[in-house]
């Protein structure tokens, strides 16, 4: 549940998850490759026993082609006696020697016993076969006087019986030996033993052909396993990238462009990126404002400075402002008497007396010296009183001396922006209004349209 709620506030990391999808994406590919090699190796294992098959089925069909064509020719020499027949027997038994190919590559699959016995069943037959047939072109050459016969022949005795034998009851013998049902009943032996070898052999190659295609059809199916789980880490790698990471830089820069903080979203990584730059943002902000404040408003007083009122007189509508200029009577003496530093505090006391008692939405400014200005937002000719008594009130809150600070007065000039074509003839005409005031003596108000008013 900790952990839980950790990784909800402080977010996955991007190189936890990067790392894991590596393993995870490695694995996976290893295992792939694996899988293919494993069906590739059960396909060659069934092109093996398939080409195995094949060859089988031919060597048993040239075993049984051959044997035939033996009998054939040896059948024709005991009939036509013609020695052409008996070179022909031998050209096949030693030359193309057909049958014996086969039943040497017969012999290879010695692995499966039951398959061997019976072709060395068929061997041995075959041997007593062929002798049969060599006894049987012996007495035909005997009968017929034939010469240079091939060694096999020669080495072939007769028995005493058979050598007593007249030649035609040796051609009768012979042809009788080849042709008789002992001849076919041993012919058929050889047969049927090669069928029940080459029925063993291939069923033998059959399993094998069965067992890869099990293996192939079995890995395939983990390939295709395999494949689904690699393309679903694809996926999930392309939402997992954008959920940490390529979505939070898009939103991140969109804020940066709109000059606010960038939201907590995202992976560790890139949250820990958004936490340090909104503390950087907080604090550029913050020093920024004050650099505006401070360099917009006055130390001493707190009121807007020189630098301040500038940008406050550019901006204010004319026609419904009124300018005060206001200046502070004979404060060289109050300097003088008591101090530079009674003579701030006396500053501070009219900067906050104008704060009293002029509205939050006036401006007012410190020129510099102990002269001020307020700007009367709103104002028209029906205010001219209400101007003249906070002017009244300003020097009665200033007279009092219950805070220890030595009595003093203010002089008030007024003028209204509707007459001014701009505000420097505004100020102008306060200037002019305040000049009459010091003139009449001071701690008063005047309009710069209608002279001064001494004593208020
Ligand atoms: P008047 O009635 O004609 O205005 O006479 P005044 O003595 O006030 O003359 P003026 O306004 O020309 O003099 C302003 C004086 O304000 C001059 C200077 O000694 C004083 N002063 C200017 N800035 C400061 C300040 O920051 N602190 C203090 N204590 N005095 C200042
Ligand atoms: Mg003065």
């Amino acid at each position: 549940m900790h952990l839980f709620k950790r990784v909800r506030e402080d977010g996955i990391s991007l190189r936890l998850t990067h790392i894991i999808m590596l393993i995870l994406a490695l694995s996976v590919t290893g295992f792939l490759l694996y899988e293919t090699y494993e069906t590739s190796s059960a396909y060659k294992e069934l092109t093996l026993a398939t080409e195995e098959y094949i060859g089988l089925r031919y060597s048993v069909n040239e075993l049984m082609e051959a044997s035939d064509y033996l009998t054939d020719k040896v059948q024709c020499f005991t009939v036509t006696c013609d020695s052409r027949f008996m070179n022909e027997y031998f050209e096949e038994a030693k030359h193309n020697r057909r049958r014996d190919k086969a039943l040497e590559k017969l012999s290879t699959v010695e692995e499966e016993p039951e398959a061997y016995d019976k072709l060395e069943m068929a061997m041995s037959e075959s041997v007593a076969l062929m002798e049969t047939e060599y006894y049987a072109m012996r007495l035909i050459s005997e009968a017929n006087g034939i010469t240079g016969l091939p060694d096999e022949i020669e080495d072939v005795s007769l028995s005493a019986e058979d050598g007593t034998l007249t030649s035609e009851e040796k051609i009768k013998l012979a042809q009788t030996i080849v042709h008789d049902e002992e001849y076919y009943a041993r012919k058929e032996r050889i047969r049927s033993n090669m069928n029940s070898c080459f029925g063993y052999l291939e069923s033998s190659v059959r399993s094998r052909q069965l067992g890869s295609s099990e293996e192939m059809e079995y890995r395939l199916k983990m390939s295709r396993v395999l494949i689904v789980i690699e393309s679903a880490l694809v996926v999930f790698l392309l939402w997992i990238t954008s959920y940490l990471g390529i979505n939070p830089i898009l939103k991140g820069v969109q804020k940066i462009r709109e000059d606010s903080k960038i939201p907590i979203i995202g992976s560790y990584e890139f949250r820990y990126l958004a936490r340090t730059y909104n503390k950087m943002y907080e604090a550029y902000k913050k020093s920024i404002s004050n650099l505006n404040y401070d360099a917009s408003h006055d130390k001493l007083t707190g009121l807007y400075n020189r630098a301040g009122y500038d940008v406050l007189s550019s901006s204010v509508d004319l026609k419904t402002t009124a300018a005060l200029l206001i200046d502070a009577d004979k404060f060289k003496e109050v300097n003088d008497t008591y101090g530079h530093l009674v003579g701030d505090k006396v500053l501070k006391k009219i900067a906050a007396a104008l704060k009293h008692t002029f509205r939050s939405e006036d401006y007012i400014c410190r020129l510099g010296g102990d002269e001020f200005v307020v700007f009367m937002l709103h104002m028209d000719e029906e205010h001219r009183e209400l101007v003249r008594l906070k002017a009244a009130l300003i020097n009665s809150a200033l007279s009092r001396q219950e805070d220890g600070l030595p009595p003093v007065s203010v002089s008030v000039g007024a003028a209204f922006g509707k007459d001014a074509a701009n505000i420097k003839e505004l100020m102008d005409h306060a200037d002019k209004a305040l000049y009459m005031v010091k003139e009449a003596g001071r701690n008063g108000c005047c309009f710069y349209d209608e002279g001064h008013t001494p004593g208020a």
